[in-house]
């Protein structure tokens, strides 16, 4: 099977095997200002660099894509960082590769991969969390993975965690990934340098400017000891703690598995996560077993090839 991980700014390909090892990969850049056209174009280079159809023969592909997304047209119907609506990538790319595509948001992709062959395998209810740029989540429930009315169940990124609180790109204010998300993060701390530059001076200096403060920044200098990269750190954990203890009481998963590029530049994150679903969860969902993602960075790659191999085996 063939995954493809499509993101913003990158498209990842690679050849997977039945038991979820990535045998063969290969990235390239995307440029969401070159237009579905152009990115498409890019994304079957990336796919062919690592696939020869005269060689190895025809391969199911999926594609995983952080954008909410029509799983059973193959359409992507809103991808804000591609600036896409109602594209149908799952027919364009089937046109551009001569094989059938299947379509997965990125977060259920990561979801099924960690289910089916990661930190969630022999579970029947689990909750993905994913902690990045932006927060997502995916829930499987009694051995299913939830869908929802419009295939967006587990968007638990705009969760209200501040009542009137920081504006989010969505329609709504005080979400939870307005304040621990990766931008949320990054958002925070330009306007604490912006406030008191006196004490912002080693976060600029790594950053290089202001507006370049990213969340990777704060973790770089909390490491080095910066005391307002600390209190950032501390905030982000409170809100983390308030995200993920509403998150289980409310799905009830015997496992969180916790991923995403955030968990990678702190991975502290994720026993202050435990701490607090231990002793602030409702008393039976307090047990839930929390574990860091096994697949890292590949899960939506590999999600996106489960999916290609159920659409091979057919309904
Ligand atoms: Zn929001």
């Amino acid at each position: 099977m063939l995954g493809i991980d499509l993101g913003a700014t990158k498209v990842v390909s690679g050849l997977v095997a039945a038991d979820g090892t990535i045998l063969q990969h290969s990235g390239r850049v995307v440029h969401s200002n070159d237009g579905p056209n152009g990115v498409i174009r890019a994304v079957a280079q990336s796919a062919r660099s690592c696939w020869d159809p005269a060689a190895a023969g025809p391969v199911r592909i999926g594609i995983a894509v952080a954008a909410q997304v029509d799983p059973t047209e193959g359409t992507v119907l809103h991808a804000p960082n591609l600036g896409w609506r109602d594209i149908p990538l799952g027919a364009l790319l089937a046109k551009e590769l001569g094989v059938p595509v299947a379509v997965i948001n990125d977060a259920r992709a990561a979801a099924l991969a960690e289910w089916q062959h990661g930190a969630g395998v022999g579970a029947s209810d689990l909750f993905f969390l994913s902690l990045g740029t932006g927060i997502g989540g995916s829930a499987v429930v009694g051995g299913r993975l939830l869908e929802g009315g419009t295939h967006a169940i587990g968007e638990v990124g705009h969760l209200t965690i501040v009542a009137g609180g920081r504006r989010c790109h969505c329609p709504n204010s005080g979400c939870f990934e307005a304040y621990a998300g990766g931008w949320g993060i990054a958002e925070r701390a330009q306007e604490a340098v912006r406030e008191k530059p006196s004490a912002g001076r080693a976060l600029l200096a790594r950053a290089g400017g202001v507006s370049a403060i990213s969340a990777q920044t704060v973790f770089e200098e909390y490491r080095a000891g910066d005391a307002l990269a600390g209190r950032l750190v501390g905030e982000t954990e409170r809100y983390l703690a308030d995200g993920a203890v509403g998150i289980v009481n409310a799905f009830n998963p015997s496992l969180l598995v916790v991923g995403g590029g955030l968990v990678a530049g702190m991975p502290r994150f994720v026993p202050v996560i435990e701490a607090a679903i231990r002793s602030r969860c409702q008393p039976p969902a307090a047990g839930a077993r929390v574990e860091t993602s096994r697949l890292g960075e590949n899960a939506s790659l590999v999600g996106a090839a489960c999916v290609a191999r159920e659409i091979a085996r057919g309904p």
